[in-house]
């Protein structure tokens, strides 16, 4: 079951008009929220930075918090999984094509939920391959846009070698993955580039930060360089349904001794522990 626009129903017959501004221009907004045991995660966390996105390319949010809780709400217990993926996206609408904005045009509202499939322990044993490429996005990263050509093209990149990821670079210092994060661990300090306009400010992110601070691990947020990252001793990689990911091969070579390291190692079993007391219910303390 989806919803769109006010009605649910399932994915088969829902329709849009080829003059969406979605199909037309890719003039749109989205948000993916992982839920577990049937609980959104972050949700307060996820709606804020919709509503950050929305705000960024000039879209009245169609709905107050309450509204998209309870949206979601009737969309999870219409799903099969207790683990699942919500997708929210928002459109500026269906108008007649026209760069500029359209007047008095209700904004497109689709929501769809799909099975969560967090990364396989074989996976996670030996760490998956990223490449580099050049960082060659507009300047508004901070924006959950669903104009995603770029991203497209740089994570396809990566599949066409047999790797995972691609790790962004832009004058000589990392960003984050075409659809990830990345965190870096030099010298035993985990580092994570700050916050800006270049990277998407990610809600795994900020628990990986969290838990990091809360448990005594190492961690510096600062702009990370090129070196850094070819002389790391680990690198992580983050997103809302990879969770946390060893990167044990860059460019084709050995991150590292190759195997994913102890950073890695702790920030995995304290996210998943964190996970537990979420689905249970309990307001944690990461
Ligand atoms: N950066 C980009 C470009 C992404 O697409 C994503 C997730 N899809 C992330 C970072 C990770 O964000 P989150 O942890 O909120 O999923």
């Amino acid at each position: 079951m989806i919803y769109l626009n006010g009605d649910f129903m399932p994915i088969e017959e829902a329709r849009i008009p080829v003059l969406d501004r979605g199909f037309i221009f890719g003039d749109g907004v989205y948000e993916v929220i992982p839920v577990y045991s049937r609980r959104p995660f972050r949700l307060a966390e996820h709606l804020r930075r919709l509503q950050h996105s929305l705000d960024g390319i000039r879209i009245k949010n169609p709905h107050s918090d309450a509204e998209w809780s309870g949206l979601l709400e009737q969309l999870i217990a219409a799903n099969e999984s207790d683990d699942q993926y919500l997708y929210l996206h928002i459109t500026r609408g269906v108008a007649k094509r026209d760069h500029a904005f359209p007047k008095g045009v209700a904004p497109t509202v689709f929501i769809m939920s799909n099975p969560l499939l967090t990364p396989p322990q074989e996976l996670l044993a030996t760490g998956v391959a990223a490449i580099t490429a050049s960082d060659n996005r507009w300047l508004r990263c901070d924006i959950k846009a669903i104009s995603l050509l770029p991203n497209i093209l740089l994570r396809q990149m990566a599949v066409d070698v047999g790797a995972v990821e691609t790790m962004l670079l832009r004058e000589g210092f990392m960003t984050e993955g075409a659809a990830s994060n990345i965190f870096v661990v030099k010298d035993g300090v985990l580092l994570a580039p700050p916050k800006n306009h270049l990277m998407l400010p990610g809600i795994t992110y900020d628990v990986v930060l969290e838990l990091a601070a809360a448990h005594d691990i190492p961690y510096e947020v600062r702009e990370v360089s090129e070196y850094e990252v070819r002389t790391a001793q680990e690198l992580l990689l983050t997103s809302s349904t990879k969770e946390i990911m060893p990167i044990t091969r860059l460019d084709g070579k050995p991150v590292g001794d190759g195997s994913p390291g102890e950073v890695f190692t702790q920030l995995y079993q304290l996210y998943q522990n964190y996970k537990v007391t979420v689905m249970r219910g309990d307001t944690p303390a990461p």
